[in-house]
Protein backbone atom coordinates (compact mmCIF):
# COMPACT_ATOMS: atom_id res chain seq x y z
CA UNK A 1 0.00 0.00 0.00
CA UNK A 2 1.61 3.54 -1.13
CA UNK A 3 2.54 5.38 2.21
CA UNK A 4 1.98 9.22 1.41
CA UNK A 5 5.80 10.91 1.91
CA UNK A 6 3.64 13.90 3.42
CA UNK A 7 0.79 13.53 6.30
CA UNK A 8 -2.29 13.15 4.42
CA UNK A 9 -5.11 15.58 4.77
CA UNK A 10 -9.13 14.87 3.58
CA UNK A 11 -11.95 16.59 3.99
CA UNK A 12 -15.67 17.51 2.09
CA UNK A 13 -18.21 20.18 1.87
CA UNK A 14 -21.52 19.60 1.14
CA UNK A 15 -23.14 21.52 -2.33
CA UNK A 16 -25.68 22.73 -0.17
CA UNK A 17 -25.06 26.37 -0.92
CA UNK A 18 -22.98 29.39 -0.94
CA UNK A 19 -19.71 29.51 1.20
CA UNK A 20 -20.16 31.48 4.57
CA UNK A 21 -18.27 32.59 7.22
CA UNK A 22 -19.17 29.69 9.93
CA UNK A 23 -17.44 27.52 6.98
CA UNK A 24 -14.46 29.54 6.87
CA UNK A 25 -13.04 30.12 10.25
CA UNK A 26 -14.31 26.97 11.14
CA UNK A 27 -12.91 24.52 8.36
CA UNK A 28 -11.90 26.06 5.11
CA UNK A 29 -8.89 28.45 7.46
CA UNK A 30 -7.41 25.15 8.34
CA UNK A 31 -7.98 23.92 4.35
CA UNK A 32 -5.91 26.40 2.95
CA UNK A 33 -3.19 26.41 5.62
CA UNK A 34 -3.07 22.55 5.88
CA UNK A 35 -2.10 22.81 1.66
CA UNK A 36 1.74 24.32 3.49
CA UNK A 37 3.41 20.23 4.69
CA UNK A 38 0.35 18.23 4.05
CA UNK A 39 -1.13 15.97 1.00
CA UNK A 40 -4.00 17.69 0.90
CA UNK A 41 -7.30 16.52 -0.71
CA UNK A 42 -10.44 18.46 -0.30
CA UNK A 43 -13.93 17.15 -2.33
CA UNK A 44 -17.24 18.86 -3.06
CA UNK A 45 -19.26 16.09 -1.39
CA UNK A 46 -22.13 15.53 -3.90
CA UNK A 47 -23.46 12.52 -2.50
CA UNK A 48 -24.22 13.17 1.01
CA UNK A 49 -26.17 16.40 0.10
CA UNK A 50 -28.39 13.66 -1.85
CA UNK A 51 -29.75 13.60 1.57
CA UNK A 52 -31.48 16.54 1.83
CA UNK A 53 -31.65 17.71 -1.62
CA UNK A 54 -33.54 16.27 -4.16
CA UNK A 55 -32.99 19.07 -7.03
CA UNK A 56 -30.43 18.19 -9.81
CA UNK A 57 -29.67 21.29 -11.02
CA UNK A 58 -29.28 22.77 -7.46
CA UNK A 59 -26.81 19.83 -6.25
CA UNK A 60 -24.77 20.62 -9.89
CA UNK A 61 -25.15 24.80 -9.70
CA UNK A 62 -24.12 24.35 -5.65
CA UNK A 63 -21.43 22.16 -6.67
CA UNK A 64 -19.90 24.39 -8.81
CA UNK A 65 -20.33 28.01 -6.49
CA UNK A 66 -18.67 25.51 -3.78
CA UNK A 67 -15.99 24.31 -6.03
CA UNK A 68 -14.91 28.55 -7.59
CA UNK A 69 -15.55 29.74 -3.42
CA UNK A 70 -12.50 27.51 -2.38
CA UNK A 71 -10.28 27.97 -5.64
CA UNK A 72 -10.96 32.17 -4.99
CA UNK A 73 -10.28 31.50 -1.21
CA UNK A 74 -6.88 30.65 -2.08
CA UNK A 75 -7.26 26.95 -3.08
CA UNK A 76 -4.69 25.59 -5.28
CA UNK A 77 -5.23 22.62 -7.13
CA UNK A 78 -0.96 23.09 -8.00
CA UNK A 79 -1.04 22.07 -4.23
CA UNK A 80 -3.89 20.42 -2.83
CA UNK A 81 -6.34 18.30 -5.04
CA UNK A 82 -10.14 19.13 -5.19
CA UNK A 83 -12.38 16.99 -7.27
CA UNK A 84 -16.38 16.12 -6.99
CA UNK A 85 -17.38 12.79 -4.79
CA UNK A 86 -19.23 11.31 -7.50
CA UNK A 87 -16.54 11.40 -9.50
CA UNK A 88 -14.88 8.67 -7.67
CA UNK A 89 -17.70 6.32 -7.21
CA UNK A 90 -15.87 3.85 -5.24
CA UNK A 91 -16.41 5.84 -2.57
CA UNK A 92 -19.89 4.85 -2.62
CA UNK A 93 -18.56 0.96 -3.06
CA UNK A 94 -16.43 1.32 0.38
CA UNK A 95 -18.89 3.28 2.60
CA UNK A 96 -21.45 -0.24 1.48
CA UNK A 97 -18.54 -2.72 2.76
CA UNK A 98 -17.86 -0.68 5.47
CA UNK A 99 -21.52 -0.79 6.28
CA UNK A 100 -21.28 -4.14 6.69
CA UNK A 101 -19.26 -3.96 9.55
CA UNK A 102 -21.49 -0.95 11.16
CA UNK A 103 -24.26 -1.79 13.51
CA UNK A 104 -27.38 -0.10 13.02
CA UNK A 105 -27.48 1.34 16.56
CA UNK A 106 -24.05 3.23 16.07
CA UNK A 107 -25.79 4.99 13.15
CA UNK A 108 -28.93 5.63 14.71
CA UNK A 109 -27.76 7.39 17.69
CA UNK A 110 -25.57 9.74 15.80
CA UNK A 111 -26.56 13.87 16.92
CA UNK A 112 -27.01 14.81 13.26
CA UNK A 113 -29.41 11.86 11.80
CA UNK A 114 -31.55 12.96 15.08
CA UNK A 115 -31.03 16.72 13.91
CA UNK A 116 -32.09 15.80 10.79
CA UNK A 117 -35.34 13.69 11.90
CA UNK A 118 -36.56 17.06 13.42
CA UNK A 119 -35.56 18.98 10.30
CA UNK A 120 -37.17 17.39 7.40
CA UNK A 121 -39.38 14.87 8.83
CA UNK A 122 -40.96 13.95 5.63
CA UNK A 123 -38.16 13.01 3.96
CA UNK A 124 -35.92 10.40 6.57
CA UNK A 125 -34.14 8.60 3.84
CA UNK A 126 -32.30 5.85 4.45
CA UNK A 127 -29.02 7.44 3.21
CA UNK A 128 -29.50 10.09 6.08
CA UNK A 129 -28.74 7.43 8.38
CA UNK A 130 -25.54 5.72 6.89
CA UNK A 131 -24.11 9.19 5.94
CA UNK A 132 -21.05 8.80 8.27
CA UNK A 133 -20.59 5.65 6.66
CA UNK A 134 -20.02 7.44 3.32
CA UNK A 135 -18.04 9.74 5.19
CA UNK A 136 -15.94 7.19 6.95
CA UNK A 137 -15.26 6.18 3.40
CA UNK A 138 -14.17 9.25 1.79
CA UNK A 139 -11.81 9.61 4.39
CA UNK A 140 -10.35 6.40 4.45
CA UNK A 141 -10.48 5.37 1.20
CA UNK A 142 -7.24 7.63 0.56
CA UNK A 143 -6.24 6.57 4.30
CA UNK A 144 -6.09 10.37 5.53
CA UNK A 145 -4.72 11.23 8.74
CA UNK A 146 -6.31 14.55 9.46
CA UNK A 147 -9.68 15.90 8.61
CA UNK A 148 -9.89 19.66 9.22
CA UNK A 149 -13.72 20.42 10.09
CA UNK A 150 -15.88 22.14 12.40
CA UNK A 151 -17.20 20.95 16.11
CA UNK A 152 -20.31 19.66 14.38
CA UNK A 153 -18.44 16.78 12.78
CA UNK A 154 -16.89 15.98 15.53
CA UNK A 155 -19.42 13.11 16.68
CA UNK A 156 -18.99 11.72 12.90
CA UNK A 157 -15.28 11.80 13.05
CA UNK A 158 -15.24 9.90 16.55
CA UNK A 159 -18.11 7.03 14.84
CA UNK A 160 -15.68 7.22 11.79
CA UNK A 161 -12.83 5.80 14.24
CA UNK A 162 -14.97 3.74 15.80
CA UNK A 163 -16.03 2.08 12.24
CA UNK A 164 -12.37 1.93 10.80
CA UNK A 165 -11.45 0.31 14.14
CA UNK A 166 -14.01 -2.22 13.63
CA UNK A 167 -13.20 -2.93 10.21
CA UNK A 168 -9.73 -3.25 10.84
CA UNK A 169 -10.36 -5.41 13.42
CA UNK A 170 -11.99 -8.00 11.45
CA UNK A 171 -10.24 -7.54 8.20
CA UNK A 172 -6.57 -6.33 9.06
CA UNK A 173 -5.01 -2.73 9.54
CA UNK A 174 -5.69 -0.88 6.10
CA UNK A 175 -7.42 2.03 7.08
CA UNK A 176 -5.58 4.91 9.30
CA UNK A 177 -7.84 6.27 12.01
CA UNK A 178 -8.61 9.92 11.13
CA UNK A 179 -8.20 12.78 13.53
CA UNK A 180 -10.52 15.32 13.42
CA UNK A 181 -8.69 19.17 13.34
CA UNK A 182 -10.11 22.35 14.48
CA UNK A 183 -9.46 25.69 14.14
CA UNK A 184 -9.54 28.03 17.20
CA UNK A 185 -13.27 28.93 16.55
CA UNK A 186 -14.67 25.65 15.55
CA UNK A 187 -18.28 26.67 16.11
CA UNK A 188 -19.77 29.96 14.79
CA UNK A 189 -23.20 30.93 15.30
CA UNK A 190 -25.61 32.50 12.72
CA UNK A 191 -27.14 36.03 12.26
CA UNK A 192 -29.75 35.05 14.50
CA UNK A 193 -27.16 34.23 17.26
CA UNK A 194 -28.80 31.31 18.86
CA UNK A 195 -27.56 28.30 16.55
CA UNK A 196 -24.90 27.66 14.75
CA UNK A 197 -24.57 29.57 11.27
CA UNK A 198 -25.86 27.08 8.54
CA UNK A 199 -26.97 26.95 5.08
CA UNK A 200 -29.88 24.48 6.19
CA UNK A 201 -30.66 27.18 9.06
CA UNK A 202 -30.81 30.04 6.07
CA UNK A 203 -28.92 32.46 8.95
CA UNK A 204 -25.54 32.78 6.79
CA UNK A 205 -23.65 35.34 6.60
CA UNK A 206 -22.04 34.68 2.29
CA UNK A 207 -18.65 35.13 1.24
CA UNK A 208 -19.28 35.47 -1.96
CA UNK A 209 -22.85 37.40 -2.01
CA UNK A 210 -23.78 40.45 -3.53
CA UNK A 211 -22.69 43.51 -1.20
CA UNK A 212 -26.25 44.63 -0.20
CA UNK A 213 -27.31 40.69 0.44
CA UNK A 214 -24.16 40.57 2.99
CA UNK A 215 -24.75 44.14 4.39
CA UNK A 216 -28.25 43.05 5.07
CA UNK A 217 -27.44 39.76 6.75
CA UNK A 218 -25.41 41.41 8.80
CA UNK A 219 -27.75 44.39 9.79
CA UNK A 220 -30.21 41.59 10.86
CA UNK A 221 -28.20 39.77 12.98
CA UNK A 222 -29.46 39.42 16.95
CA UNK A 223 -27.01 41.16 19.45
CA UNK A 224 -27.59 41.00 23.06
CA UNK A 225 -31.52 40.99 23.14
CA UNK A 226 -31.24 42.25 27.00
CA UNK A 227 -29.71 45.64 25.53
CA UNK A 228 -33.08 47.32 24.67
CA UNK A 229 -32.15 51.18 24.72
CA UNK A 230 -29.39 52.81 22.78
CA UNK A 231 -27.89 54.01 26.52
CA UNK A 232 -28.35 50.48 28.46
CA UNK A 233 -24.39 48.93 28.23
CA UNK A 234 -24.19 45.83 26.18
CA UNK A 235 -22.85 42.07 27.43
CA UNK A 236 -20.40 41.46 24.48
CA UNK A 237 -19.44 38.09 25.88
CA UNK A 238 -23.07 37.10 24.30
CA UNK A 239 -23.44 39.37 21.27
CA UNK A 240 -22.51 37.56 18.63
CA UNK A 241 -21.53 40.76 16.32
CA UNK A 242 -18.59 41.33 19.12
CA UNK A 243 -17.71 38.14 18.55
CA UNK A 244 -17.44 38.02 15.20
CA UNK A 245 -15.00 41.42 15.25
CA UNK A 246 -12.39 39.05 16.98
CA UNK A 247 -11.54 37.62 13.07
CA UNK A 248 -11.99 40.42 10.79
CA UNK A 249 -9.50 43.12 12.45
CA UNK A 250 -6.96 44.27 15.51
CA UNK A 251 -8.87 46.35 17.53
CA UNK A 252 -11.59 43.42 19.85
CA UNK A 253 -10.29 45.02 23.04
CA UNK A 254 -11.64 48.31 22.13
CA UNK A 255 -14.78 46.95 20.51
CA UNK A 256 -15.48 45.02 23.49
CA UNK A 257 -15.31 47.84 25.44
CA UNK A 258 -16.86 49.57 23.62
CA UNK A 259 -20.12 47.53 23.80
CA UNK A 260 -19.87 46.75 27.16
CA UNK A 261 -19.68 50.97 28.34
CA UNK A 262 -22.60 51.79 25.54
CA UNK A 263 -20.02 54.38 23.83
CA UNK A 264 -21.21 52.39 20.98
CA UNK A 265 -24.70 50.81 19.39
CA UNK A 266 -25.41 47.75 18.00
CA UNK A 267 -25.81 49.60 14.28
CA UNK A 268 -22.58 50.76 14.66
CA UNK A 269 -20.89 47.54 15.42
CA UNK A 270 -22.66 46.05 12.72
CA UNK A 271 -21.66 48.31 10.04
CA UNK A 272 -18.18 48.36 10.79
CA UNK A 273 -18.38 44.95 10.73
CA UNK A 274 -19.95 44.72 7.81
CA UNK A 275 -16.97 46.86 5.61
CA UNK A 276 -14.71 44.84 7.47
CA UNK A 277 -15.98 41.85 6.05
CA UNK A 278 -16.41 42.89 3.17
CA UNK A 279 -13.02 44.12 2.77
CA UNK A 280 -11.40 41.00 4.37
CA UNK A 281 -13.07 39.08 1.46
CA UNK A 282 -12.63 41.48 -1.03
CA UNK A 283 -9.39 39.88 -2.67
CA UNK A 284 -11.10 36.25 -3.09
CA UNK A 285 -14.52 38.16 -4.60
CA UNK A 286 -12.40 39.55 -7.43
CA UNK A 287 -10.44 36.29 -7.57
CA UNK A 288 -13.86 34.58 -7.93
CA UNK A 289 -14.85 36.89 -10.59
CA UNK A 290 -11.89 36.22 -12.80
CA UNK A 291 -12.24 32.60 -12.19
CA UNK A 292 -15.77 32.63 -13.53
CA UNK A 293 -14.13 34.22 -16.50
CA UNK A 294 -12.21 31.19 -17.14
CA UNK A 295 -14.77 28.83 -18.91
CA UNK A 296 -14.62 25.03 -18.56
CA UNK A 297 -11.75 26.18 -15.95
CA UNK A 298 -13.36 24.92 -12.77
CA UNK A 299 -15.19 21.64 -14.19
CA UNK A 300 -10.93 21.05 -15.35
CA UNK A 301 -9.97 20.94 -12.05
CA UNK A 302 -12.36 19.21 -10.54
CA UNK A 303 -11.98 16.50 -13.42
CA UNK A 304 -7.85 16.63 -13.36
CA UNK A 305 -8.28 16.16 -9.59
CA UNK A 306 -10.51 13.17 -9.56
CA UNK A 307 -7.93 11.77 -12.15
CA UNK A 308 -5.47 12.16 -9.85
CA UNK A 309 -6.89 9.87 -7.46
CA UNK A 310 -7.88 7.18 -9.64
CA UNK A 311 -4.80 5.34 -8.77
CA UNK A 312 -5.50 5.54 -4.76
CA UNK A 313 -8.82 4.79 -4.68
CA UNK A 314 -8.23 1.51 -7.21
CA UNK A 315 -5.37 0.32 -5.11
CA UNK A 316 -7.52 0.92 -1.31
CA UNK A 317 -10.29 -0.94 -3.28
CA UNK A 318 -8.09 -3.70 -4.93
CA UNK A 319 -6.75 -4.65 -0.72
CA UNK A 320 -10.24 -4.25 0.64
CA UNK A 321 -11.80 -6.30 -2.11
CA UNK A 322 -9.71 -8.95 -1.42
CA UNK A 323 -9.61 -9.03 2.68
CA UNK A 324 -13.36 -9.25 2.18
CA UNK A 325 -13.25 -12.26 0.08
CA UNK A 326 -14.43 -10.74 -3.06
CA UNK A 327 -13.45 -11.36 -6.62
CA UNK A 328 -11.25 -14.49 -7.60
CA UNK A 329 -8.18 -15.23 -5.60
P1 LIG B 1 -23.42 23.68 6.42
O1 LIG B 1 -23.54 23.25 7.87
O2 LIG B 1 -23.60 25.16 6.25
O3 LIG B 1 -24.26 22.86 5.47
P2 LIG B 1 -21.19 22.03 5.60
O4 LIG B 1 -21.81 20.90 6.35
O5 LIG B 1 -21.08 21.90 4.14
O6 LIG B 1 -21.92 23.40 6.00
O7 LIG B 1 -19.78 22.33 6.25
C1 LIG B 1 -18.55 22.47 5.59
C2 LIG B 1 -17.48 22.60 6.67
O8 LIG B 1 -17.68 23.81 7.40
C3 LIG B 1 -17.56 21.47 7.70
O9 LIG B 1 -16.25 21.12 8.09
C4 LIG B 1 -18.29 22.08 8.85
O10 LIG B 1 -17.96 21.49 10.09
C5 LIG B 1 -17.81 23.53 8.79
N1 LIG B 1 -18.83 24.42 9.34
C6 LIG B 1 -20.09 24.58 8.85
N2 LIG B 1 -20.77 25.47 9.57
C7 LIG B 1 -19.93 25.88 10.57
C8 LIG B 1 -20.06 26.80 11.66
N3 LIG B 1 -21.18 27.47 11.86
N4 LIG B 1 -19.00 26.99 12.48
C9 LIG B 1 -17.84 26.30 12.28
N5 LIG B 1 -17.65 25.43 11.27
C10 LIG B 1 -18.67 25.20 10.42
Amino acid sequence: MSIPTLPRVFSGVQPSGLPHIGNYLGAFRNYLAMQEGHDAIYCIVDYHALTSTHDAERIRQNGYEMAVGLLALGLDPERAVLFRQSDRPEHAELAYLLSTVVPVSWVERTPSFKEKKRTQPDDINHALLTYPVLQTADIGIYHARYVPVGRDQAAHLELAREIIRAWNSRYGDVFVEPEAVFTDSPLIKGTDGATKMSKSVGNTIDIFAPEDVIRKQIMSMVTDTQRILRTDPGRPEVCNVCQLHRFFGDDFETIWEGERTARTGCVDTKRLLADRILAFFAEARERRLEIESRPGYVEEVLRAGAERLAPLAAETMREVRHRMGLGSR
